[in-house]
């Protein structure tokens, strides 16, 4: 198969054509300043209307409560930093989970290196959080709950409503990382209680460098940049249109076509895990199995190192991801795989693979026929293996399928 198979749409999808037609013009022909007073310009602040009203549309939000910004980390270093910045008379606390995007993690960093107190939540096996735990660690200084809505690596999605609820019940601000779910699963405001919301272009088939941030009305947040009076002088700078503009377009496309394409891909989600799961020995599956997101796939592979699995993916035109972080110059597995409890070894052997709208049977066939020899042959190599085969003991219990 000379093909390139792409199961990696969690680090970023492709853009979609329309989406693609629907920008061009603004890096043309329609590339007047947004803010510029004469008729050959207005054109473009009306597409950044239009994009803000297919956004706020989808969330039940308002048109003003949507903030366009640089992509997804610059929203969640938005809602932090300038909740923080804002609230900080009323506390210092922020509660947060172990398994966020390292967006939110390390902003939460900088933010204690800042005098604020950081909570950050334990989830279970599946990469639940706990909702006990969470109402536990609220204190009267509490200023911000933030709980990203899917999880990027594993695909669990964590019961926002009821966080929603909580928070509402005890007064604190609820933000939600939405990155990968916005656009993939249904998301109302109001119904589960969020008080912000980030969301990303590029995991959605739309443009990178591009995302927004959702603000209710009536939080107080400080301006992220300041400048000129775009974004209601809270996000200055001359607006990124096309980008905008493909956001919209994407973000449209997303919600008219959800049903359908996440019954597709879950479908074939299921088929491969189904198959792998049944096919290829002594494989754990990460990540909760009915509550995930419809396109995810979490693999521990035992007696795999994911580093080898990916480059021996590689050679036969697959692209996934991998738990284990050996090429950014850290030995650490991913913190999202420790926190569900994975054993270092088991957490090294992870594969992620996480389908698009144009996957097919087929390739999923080819993956796992692929996916068996290559699991097989590293296992050959391993001396854990050979241990194991000749009388020794499981490195940790990863046979068991977890409800
Ligand atoms: C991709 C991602 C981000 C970062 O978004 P960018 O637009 O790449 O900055 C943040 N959170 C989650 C959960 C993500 O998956």
């Amino acid at each position: 198969m000379e093909q390139l198979i792409y199961l990696d749409n969690a680090a970023t999808t492709k853009v979609n054509p329309k989406v693609l037609d629907a920008m061009l013009p603004y890096f043309s022909d329609k590339f007047g300043n947004p803010s510029s007073v004469y008729g050959f310009a207005s054109g473009n602040k009306q597409a950044i209307t239009e994009a803000r009203e297919n956004v706020a549309e989808i969330l039940g939000a308002d048109p003003s409560e949507i903030y366009f910004t640089g992509g997804g980390s610059e929203a969640d270093n938005w809602a932090l930093k300038a909740t923080a910045d804002a609230y900080e008379k009323k506390g210092k606390h922020i509660i947060t989970t172990k398994i966020e995007h390292h967006a939110i993690l390390h902003t939460c960093e900088y933010l204690e290196s800042k005098g604020f107190e950081v909570t950050y939540l334990d989830v279970d096996e599946n990469g639940v959080v706990d909702m006990g735990q969470l109402r536990s660690s609220i204190r009267p200084d509490t200023i911000l709950i933030s709980v990203m809505f899917a999880n990027n690596e594993i695909g669990t999605m964590q019961p926002i409503a009821e966080i929603g609820r909580l928070a509402k019940e005890k007064g604190i601000l609820f933000h939600t990382d939405a990155v990968q779910a916005f656009g993939h699963v249904p998301i109302k405001v109001d119904e589960m209680g969020i008080d912000m919301l980030s969301a990303s272009g590029h995991k959605l088939n739309g443009p990178k460098g591009v995302g927004f941030l959702y603000i209710r009305k009536g939080v107080k947040i400080r301006s992220f940049i300041h400048g000129g009076a775009q974004e209601r002088k809270r996000r200055a700078g001359t607006e990124n249109v096309p980008g905008i503009v493909g956001l919209g377009t994407a973000a449209r496309i997303c919600a008219d076509t959800m049903e359908e394409r996440a019954r597709k891909e879950s479908e074939l989600r299921d088929y491969l895990i189904e198959r792998v799961m049944k096919e290829i020995p002594y494989t754990r599956l990460n990540g909760h199995r009915t509550k995930r997101l419809p396109n995810n796939a979490n693999f521990s592979f035992q007696f795999v190192e994911g580093e080898s699995m990916l480059i021996m993916l590689d050679m036969a035109g697959i692209c996934g991801s991998s738990g284990s972080a050996c090429t950014s110059g850290s030995l650490d597995p991913s913190h999202v795989l420790l926190a569900i409890g994975l054993p270092h070894e088991i957490a090294h052997g992870s594969l992620r693979l996480t389908l698009g709208d144009d996957t097919t049977r087929e390739q999923i066939d080819y993956v796992v026929e692929k996916l068996k020899e290559i699991v097989e042959k590293l296992r050959s190599m391993s001396p854990l293996y050979e241990d194991f085969i000749n009388g020794g003991k499981e490195v940790a219990e990863t046979k068991t399928e977890k409800k």
